[in-house]
């Protein structure tokens, strides 16, 4: 039985018909950049309109499915390797599709706390999807009355601590690393596969296009998410 990581990044959530950030641009949020959605400035400027635009991206994430390739990852789990997710995704996916443990290196979309006294885990906001463009007012902290925002790192944000500790501590303490989907341009996500690589971890990468970590991977399987993971899944099934 092998011990494996799992880094994951957009590629993977597109599969699922999950837009990227910047993908999710369309429509009525066209007219936006990410700085005016995605840092803490814009969210105090004008707390309705970036808390809108998440809500609805947590409704796309709802209404999404985990596929082939979640799953996959989920099953090797299940077969008894010793599996840990790092993932830069927002979505619950790998949850969904059975992982267990999952790292999320941006936070979580569907997760919420306030954004001064930081009093988190506040009841899933979403009961009815918003509009497409939909402004709506955030809830408020029932602690101290602050604003809840939602639960992702935001531009000019460090990453959780925890989180990246535990990434680190994961390629030390594993047999192999599988990096799956990620542009690798997105830091500090993007080192860790070169980390992995100089602590002499084997690194397979699964995208169908050469990315920014291509460079550091013993191996490229230019496939989608899905074909490549459940390849892997038949190599690993033993
Ligand atoms: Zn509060």
């Amino acid at each position: 039985m092998a011990h494996i990581v799992f880094l994951t990044g957009a590629g993977m959530s597109a599969e699922s018909g999950i837009p990227t950030f910047r993908d999710a641009l369309t429509g009525l949020w066209s007219r936006f950049d990410a700085e005016r959605l995605a840092t803490a400035a814009a969210f105090r400027r004008d707390p309705a309109m970036v808390w809108g635009w998440y809500r609805w991206r947590a409704a796309r994430v709802m209404q999404a499915q985990p596929h082939a390739g979640h799953r996959a990852i989920a099953a090797l789990e299940a077969h008894g390797h010793r599996v840990e997710v790092i993932t830069q995704n927002v979505d619950d996916l790998h949850e969904r599709a059975g992982s267990t443990g999952v790292v999320h290196l941006h936070g979580e979309l569907l997760r919420s706390r306030c954004i001064d006294c930081g009093a988190g885990e506040h009841p899933d906001p979403i009961v009815r999807p918003p509009a497409d463009g939909a402004r709506e007012e955030p809830p408020r902290c029932a602690a101290c009355g602050g604003l809840i925002r939602p639960g992702v790192v935001w531009f000019g944000e460090a990453l959780p601590v925890q989180a990246w500790s535990r990434a680190q501590d994961a390629l030390a303490a594993c047999d192999r690393v599988v990096v799956v989907g990620t542009s690798g341009l997105v830091q500090p996500a993007a080192s860790l596969p070169a980390l992995a690589r100089a602590l002499g971890k084997h690194v397979l990468e699964i995208n169908p296009q050469r990315s920014g970590v291509t460079e550091d991977a013993d191996e490229h399987w230019a496939l989608p998410a899905s074909e490549g993971l459940v390849r892997l899944l038949e190599r690993l099934r033993g």
